[in-house]
């Protein structure tokens, strides 16, 4: 088992318990890539992201990232809580069955839950936005999503509940509460469309440029538009100025290595422009492996 070596799951609580729940797939577990001195496999990258359902639902302890940003999400999945003196910005719901955990979070934070007047998400999957009628109905916040998300979007409809859009944005488009300014960058392939949020936070008199990646894990098969969709993005991710890299899936910013760190340091560990694109280098990296078995079959 040397793949449980790799990719940092031994930083894990209960790693060998990961690999057991992580969705399981029939596909073989190829191709394998080492970046950074780490292999990865698309099924380890999938459990590394995803853990348990226990991961998946457990608050990990909510925590500010650097200026008016806070993590507020669960062990394995991403919710970021911006706040401003107008009110609040969540971006990512994750699963339905989460919203009460992130809404515990806030709170211990010290902010309410009703504050979240913005709602956004980084991709139409279920375990990014499969809470976002529930937030609204609990913050009455706007919803605001890519436009060609909307459609994938509107068909997570947990409980049957509609799912609520009131915002259509497109690639370049920025959302603003209380002096602070997000943008939407439309980077698709992981699915047909994606998000990637960029920021500016003050912290210490300085001014720091954070990006949210939306994930950009390749699909098993590569249609010609999904590898153009793909070789955009990078491009773009790359091109972003970038100081604190953050992702729908904490896993794609090493937040627990972070977050150790966090106490112990005087200087922010989140605050780490050299390791920007560490994600989409193993991303970029996956990509090409498996370009490369397509073209060989
Ligand atoms: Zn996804």
């Amino acid at each position: 088992m040397k793949p449980l070596h790799a990719a940092g799951l031994l930083l894990l609580p209960i790693s060998a318990a990961i690999l057991l729940n992580a969705q399981p797939t029939q596909a073989p577990d190829h191709p394998a890539v080492t970046v950074h001195g780490q292999t990865y496999t698309p099924q380890l990258i999938l459990a590394r992201n995803m853990g348990s359902d226990v991961d998946q639902t457990t608050a990990f302890p909510p925590h500010k990232i650097a200026g008016n940003i806070y993590y507020v999400g669960t062990r394995t999945l991403s919710s970021f809580l911006i706040v401003t003196p107008q009110g609040n910005i969540l971006i990512d719901s994750t699963y339905e069955r989460n919203v009460p955990v992130i809404e515990k979070s806030v709170q211990q934070l010290g902010f309410k839950f009703s504050d979240i007047k913005i709602l956004l998400g980084s991709h139409a999957h279920g375990d990014h936005q499969e809470g976002d009628a529930l937030v609204k109905q609990k913050t009455g916040a706007q919803v605001m999503a890519m436009a060609e998300d909307i459609p994938a979007l509107k068909a997570i409809k947990p409980g049957g509940k509609e799912h609520p859009v009131d915002r259509a944005l497109h690639d370049g488009d920025s959302v603003s509460l209380g002096g602070t300014t997000l943008i939407a960058h439309l980077t698709p392939g992981h699915i047909r469309r994606c998000t990637t949020w960029t920021m500016k936070i003050k912290e210490g008199g300085k001014s720091y440029n954070i990006v949210i990646n939306g994930s950009l894990r390749p699909p098993t098969v590569l249609t010609p538009a999904i590898s153009d969709e793909l070789n955009r993005s990078f491009r773009v991710v790359r091109s972003l100025p970038c100081d604190i890299q953050l992702g729908d899936h904490p896993a794609q910013y090493n937040l627990q290595t972070k977050f150790a760190k966090l106490k112990a340091n005087a200087t922010n560990p989140f605050v780490d422009p050299a390791g920007c694109n560490v994600e989409t280098d193993i991303q970029e990296a996956m990509f090409h492996a498996i370009l490369d078995e397509q073209k060989r079959e």
